[in-house]
């Protein structure tokens, strides 16, 4: 690596250096700028946004460690192979290390090898831990999934309460942002009490995913339908939500039989199922998850290209937190929402036999059910609405919006076809500025990027996903494959411009894809010769180009 670029220190820099991005996106300047400046913070912003790259930027400007408090197991440590992969020494501590691997990593940590460190709160209270942390230089603080310390979110993590005496107890106070993409304004309040923030600087971006695709169908014939959206979207990582396991099992085996590549995830599997089912459909050895909504959080898969919801779910936090799981790269994604009566009824159900928590009284508890019924009508009316479904979700959100997305099934002009029961004709009425056909509606325009190139720089990311144990977007997001294949890079300085590219990345596996690129390029020109034009895509492809 005797190229790397030299070591400054200011955000932008960074940012190019270590993620390969040119800009930062909306918010996140600001959030590291005062950060950086010592104020802590309080980030609210949706999926995808890039909460982590807000903490991420800061802790490689800043001189000491950053610690950052995350809630799930898992998550950690595809966070951390992803900063591996980037070339930043990051480490986790929870409790999927053994002693021996703990106090190895707590001793690196004094040794001040690693950068950023992830933490389970739960040991925040470890006296070990806490005695090697009083020997290091802490600069920050950050707490992924903030939410998790407040009783009124869905997920609250009684760990989390930890955190603020924990951070007391420091010999000095660090700079504490805090994160999260839920936050009504009690869970809010509760962030900053119960985290004790100090004065924090608040960022509430847009709710906004401009790259998400949404539809709904009212279906009398759920497999059918299912079977048509997951075949528009063959060999893309994708979700299927369901409401119960047994829904969950019934799908999968569906889909399975029919060829499909699917798994399975719910909470009456044991554990080691769980986690090996998980592990697939994130390295991409299954490409569907089946799943009840106990799936998905601490996910940071970011190539899912499609959610389906087999069924309604109970409110609209909970289907744009489960659909706003796909495109988190910013790509074009779908999200499709399967309702049938049955559905409300059941939803209507859940409600009624819901069982008192014990801290609320018998009136707090009636008032409480009161609430859930009326966001459960919110979520029919998005499902019957006629009118643009995403601001219908952003209004529902507090956001403004426009009128008209035209990126959802009530912005297209949808004609039934007669002759073909489940299929849909659709024209958008603009060109949007995604270039992925809206497949499952059968939009015709294909991607020009789909071709053999792309499939061949799969390939190539697999293979170095596989080789290095990471799941693959890891190696470059779909983004940046897609890039390559519209730059065609085959030179260094070429390959650098490419997003998400750095100059670590770049040494490591731009040789690897830039080979399959020249190949293309010297296939493709070989054919004009020969027969004096160019040879279409589809020709390509046929031609039998594989690369790897
Ligand atoms: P969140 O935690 O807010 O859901 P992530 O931090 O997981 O989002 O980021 C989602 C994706 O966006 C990641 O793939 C990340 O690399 C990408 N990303 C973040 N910031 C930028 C940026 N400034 N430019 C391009 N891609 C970005
Ligand atoms: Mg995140």
């Amino acid at each position: 690596m005797a190229n790397l670029v030299t070591d400054t220190k200011d955000p932008q820099s960074v940012l190019m250096q270590y993620f390969g991005y040119s800009s930062f996106r909306q918010g996140q300047e600001e959030i590291i700028d005062k950060l950086l400046s010592g104020q802590d913070i309080l980030a609210i912003m949706p999926t995808g946004a890039g909460k982590s790259l807000c903490y991420q930027v800061p802790a490689l400007v800043m001189d000491g460690i950053t610690l950052v408090i995350s809630p799930l197991v898992s998550l950690m440590k595809d966070q951390v192979n992803a900063l591996t992969a980037q070339g930043i020494r990051g480490a986790y501590l929870n409790r999927s290390l053994t002693d021996k691997q703990f106090d190895k990593a707590l001793s690196n940590m004094s040794k001040g090898i690693y950068k950023i460190i992830y933490v389970a709160p739960e040991r925040l209270t470890s006296q070990r831990f806490m005695d090697a942390v009083k020997q290091i230089n802490i600069s920050m603080i950050a707490v992924d999934e903030a939410h998790c310390v407040s009783q009124w979110g869905q997920d609250f993590r009684p760990g989390y309460l930890n955190i603020a005496q924990f951070i007391a107890d420091l010999p000095k106070r660090p700079v504490v942002g805090a994160f999260t993409a839920t936050a009504t304004s009690k869970v809010k309040q509760d962030i900053i009490h119960l985290l004790r923030l100090n004065n924090p600087y608040e960022v509430t971006t847009g709710f906004d995913r401009p790259n998400l695709f949404f539809s709904v169908f009212r279906a009398y014939d759920k497999q059918q339908r299912l079977k048509s959206l997951v075949t528009a979207n063959k060999n893309k990582s994708g979700i299927v939500y369901c409401s119960t396991r047994k829904k969950v099992e019934e799908v999968c085996d569906y889909l399975c039989e029919l060829g499909f590549s699917a798994t399975r995830y719910h909470a009456g599997l044991l554990d080691e199922e769980r986690r090996q089912n998980q592990d697939d459909f994130v390295y991409d050895r299954k490409r569907i998850m089946v799943a009840t909504n106990a799936f998905g959080m601490g996910i940071d898969k970011s190539d899912v290209r499609f959610v389906i919801h087999h069924n309604m779910p109970k409110n609209l936090e909970s289907y744009y937190q489960e659909a706003g799981r796909a495109g988190r790269d910013g790509e074009y994604a779908e999200c499709t929402l399967l309702w049938d009566d049955d559905d409300i009824r059941i939803c209507r159900y859940f409600i009624s036999h819901m069982e008192r928590n014990e801290e609320l009284t018998d009136e707090q508890f009636e008032i409480f059910k009161q609430k859930e019924y009326e966001r459960l009508d919110r979520m029919i009316a998005y499902c019957k609405t006629r009118g643009c479904l995403r601001s219908f979700m952003l209004r529902y959100f507090g956001d403004d919006s426009k009128a008209k997305c035209k990126m959802c099934s009530n912005c297209l002009t949808i004609q039934y076809r007669p002759t073909s029961s489940t299929r849909i004709q659709a024209k958008p009425e603009t060109k949007s500025r995604f270039k992925e056909p809206v497949s499952a509606l059968a939009i015709t325009p294909i991607s020009k990027s789909d071709n053999a190139l792309y499939n061949a720089l799969l390939v190539v990311r697999l293979m170095i996903a596989k080789k290095r144990g990471v799941p693959a977007y890891v190696i470059f997001s779909e983004k940046s494959l897609r890039e390559m294949c519209e730059k065609l890079p085959v030179s260094e300085k070429e390959f650098l411009q490419i997003s998400g590219v750095t100059q670590t990345k770049l040494d490591r596996y731009g040789e690897k894809f830039m080979r399959v690129i020249r190949e293309h390029i010297a296939k493709k020109a070989a054919k004009v010769n020969e027969k004096g034009k160019a040879y279409s895509d589809d020709e390509i492809r046929e031609s039998g180009l594989t690369g790897a």
